[in-house]
């Protein structure tokens, strides 16, 4: 059977899923989304995905939109049934919904989009990410309202082209000389043995994964601190690695021609790479 998604009320095949060129997602990439792991059937921090969720609907004013964000369990739970998914990504996308004119006023009661579907996508294992990954930096160009998880990515798609263009795995991005985070991850580094990320702000997605690495460090008595990120201090940290909820440590032994750590992935990323693993297993 073909792979079922999910698209305003329906459980439809993906390929005959459509929708329509009135859509203010498709013609002002007007929305917002989420992504979500799900290991071993098992939906993966649901309530922080939904908490931020709620937040970015609340920052686009779709706040009383009339589709019931506690639903999303239910619909992704079918999901797994129907498509028989073990390990896999369940991608979210809110749009504000059809409007007869294109415009960018939008009326007052406007039904969302509403469209949930499984992705699959590369997971890396221990063996690549011991071998490191390679970014190059870039002047964060993005808006500054980048804690919202809205659907309009074009920033984000350049950014990330970039990098894939020119050989690296991921943009690390800049502004005002400081870190604020990747083209779709966010960034922690090591001095010292201290660990650094930085602060929550418009600047950068509070990260759910983020979120995860630090509460975790902590509880195994390692010293993480949120703050500001310096373009110096990333040129010179013992380690940088980048994290999302699809791959939650990517270490970084090259950023443009700066060799991080001689070019060995350090042994913190890698502890967190065993300390996310195992708190996967006993979810
Ligand atoms: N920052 C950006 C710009 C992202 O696109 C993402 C994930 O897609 C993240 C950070 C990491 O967020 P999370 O850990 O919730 O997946």
């Amino acid at each position: 059977m073909e792979e079922q998604i999910y698209l305003n009320g329906a459980y439809i095949p993906r390929t005959n899923a459509n929708i329509s060129i009135m859509d203010r997602g498709f013609l002002f990439g007007d929305g917002v989304y989420e992504l979500i792991p799900l290991y071993g059937k098992k939906i993966f921090l649901l309530d922080k995905h939904l908490k931020r969720l709620k937040n970015s609907l609340n920052l686009v004013g779709m706040e009383n939109s009339d589709f019931d964000i506690n639903n999303i369990e239910g619909i992704i739970k079918t999901l797994v049934d129907k498509n028989k998914y073990e390990d896999y990504f369940f991608y979210i996308h809110i749009t504000r919904g059809v409007q007869n004119t294109r415009q960018h006023i939008y009326p007052e009661k406007i039904k969302p989009t509403v469209l949930i579907m499984g992705e699959n996508y590369p997971v890396f294992n221990k063996d690549e990410i011991a071998k490191g990954f390679t970014a190059s930096m870039q002047s964060d160009f993005r808006w500054t309202k980048s804690n919202i998880k809205s659907i309009s990515l074009l920033g984000s798609v350049l950014l990330k082209n970039y990098a894939s263009q020119n050989g690296f795995y991921e943009t690390l991005l800049i502004r005002d000389n400081k870190l604020t985070e990747g083209s779709a991850s966010n960034v922690f580094i090591v001095k010292d043995n201290k660990i650094f990320t930085p602060k929550l702000s418009v600047d950068l997605l509070p990260g759910v994964t983020r979120d995860l690495l630090i509460n975790l460090l902590r509880e195994n008595g390692l010293d993480v601190f949120e703050k500001d990120v310096t373009e110096s201090d990333l040129k010179i940290a013992d380690e940088v690695w980048c994290c999302s909820s699809t791959n939650f440590v990517v270490p970084i032994i090259q950023i443009d021609d700066i060799t991080i750590n001689n070019g060995i992935v350090g042994n913190i990323a890698l502890r967190v790479y065993d300390l996310v693993r195992n708190f996967i297993s006993a979810y």
